[in-house]
């Protein structure tokens, strides 16, 4: 897979949060809502760690290269130059061996995020592995693809959903089958990626014209037959059933589920070791600021006793209980200090105020929350309303509260499914120059 998230492609509306403000607590944004740019990228990073999200794609703080992209994203390259003709014959090895060394010279090993030229040198090495293994196995049996690198966005749901499909092959009668390069050493991926695939081919109208340009068919529907993840390493294909739709469903409720906690400006730091060990953000995550003795991910504490069991594994356990408790700590204390400010400035009747270095805003907001997601959308379904909210995603149903053409006995019904809150939103500036 390539990486969908390039900036260019997401000016939506994560990229609007305004720089060097804090929002101290999560609130539901009274204006409309715009179309999300998502991806399966973005989906596994907001369930990872939703504040390395937030550092990532909207803070837009950079991040070091990574060398492991620099050998998937070569051999991915070479992928596509070996098959990348309308007819036969296919380059020769020869020729798509020199597209991977072009390709690997355009940026030099610190460019790449190797620490050293011998690194670097040797994964160039298995590059070349892979490309004449995989070159070898498969040259005899070379098909012409229907679609390599296929590039779309696809609106569903109110999310534009971009997605980057390294090949597709049509099958006839309107059905495809996607392949997804793999190069990395896990075998045992999820079908998260591919079910996204799935749902987003499904969905997007310029497919079925691409198959009339290409093979002459007119399809009413597309249907995706089946999908594979390919392990270049070991030349494994790992085939897929198309998903069910209870699957499609379970999968794009975590994509709306995220969406929302997105639009809310819900973003935790969630320590765990591979998250946080390859995480440029250190520096501005709580849970290593303030805990600088507390957590390690370096390589060689880790260490497996005779008998195969991770000796690091009660004091990992301790250390995530130590930082969870100050996290709450944190949490508790910020939650007082907000009552009391909230409290003087109710008395005063004033909603905004400066202390030396920041500015507060303070704003009441009607929250709501729906405990049973689905009993909330099979009402929607029964009212005829569930296309009005476009997406069920928490505002679009809030918004449904005030609309002057939903009679009062239906908005009754919804607001029993769910509980009103009114919360306190601080928007807090930092306003000393020195900061
Ligand atoms: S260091 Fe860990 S907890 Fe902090 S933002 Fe990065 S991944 Fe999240």
């Amino acid at each position: 897979m390539k990486n969908e998230d390039t900036n260019s492609l997401f000016p939506g509306l994560l990229s609007e949060a305004p720089k060097g403000k804090i929002k101290v607590v999560s609130s539901i944004n009274s204006k409309a809502v715009k179309p999300m740019y998502f991806s399966y990228s973005k989906l596994s990073l907001y369930e990872e760690c939703s504040l390395k999200y937030k550092l990532k794609y909207i803070d837009k703080l950079p991040e070091e290269p990574k060398f492991y992209f620099a050998l998937g994203n070569s051999v991915h390259n070479a992928m596509e130059f070996m098959y990348a003709v309308k007819s036969p014959p296919f380059p020769e090895l020869k020729d798509v061996l020199k597209e991977l060394k072009r390709e690997w010279k355009t940026r030099n090993w610190m460019q790449k995020g190797y620490n050293s030229i011998a690194h670097e040198a040797k994964d160039y090495q298995k590059a070349v592995d892979m490309i004449e293994a995989y070159y070898e196995k498969h040259h005899k049996i070379f098909k012409v693809p229907f679609l390599l690198e296929y590039r779309t966005t696809v609106e569903v749901d109110g999310l534009k959903v971009i997605i980057i499909v390294d090949k597709i092959n049509y099958l006839g009668n309107g059905e495809i089958e996607i392949i997804d390069y793999k190069t990395g050493k896990n075998v045992s991926r999820s079908t998260d990626q591919v079910y996204l695939y799935q749902k987003i081919c499904e969905h997007d109208p310029r497919l079925k014209e691409k198959i009339h340009q290409i093979y002459g068919d007119r399809v009413s529907t597309l249907k995706v037959k089946n999908m594979e993840y390919y392990y270049v390493p070991g030349l494994r294909e790992i085939k897929f059933e198309r998903g069910q739709e209870v699957d499609i469903q379970s999968l794009w409720d975590r994509v709306l589920k995220a969406a929302d906690g997105i639009r809310a400006e819900e973003f935790k730091p969630n320590p765990g070791e591979l998250q946080c060990k390859f995480c440029d953000y250190k520096a501005h995550c709580p849970i290593f600021t303030d805990n600088k003795n507390i957590i390690t991910t370096e390589k060689e504490q880790i260490n497996y006793d005779k008998d195969g069991a991770y000796s690091k594994l009660a004091s990992l356990v301790d250390e995530y209980g130590k930082i969870s408790t100050r996290i709450n700590s944190f949490n508790k204390e910020l939650e007082n200090i907000k009552t009391e400010i909230a409290e003087v400035f109710e008395k005063k009747n004033i909603a905004s105020y400066s202390g030396k270095n920041y500015s507060l805003n303070m704003k009441k907001i009607e929250k709501w929350h729906f405990k049973n997601r689905d009993a909330v959308i099979g009402l929607l379904k029964k009212k005829g309303l569930y296309d009005k909210v476009l997406a069920p995603v928490l505002k679009n149903i809030v918004d449904l509260l005030s609309d002057e053409s939903i009679t009062e006995s239906v908005k009754k019904e919804i607001k029993a499914q769910g509980d009103k809150k009114e919360v306190l939103n601080f928007e807090i500036k930092n306003i000393s120059e020195q900061v």
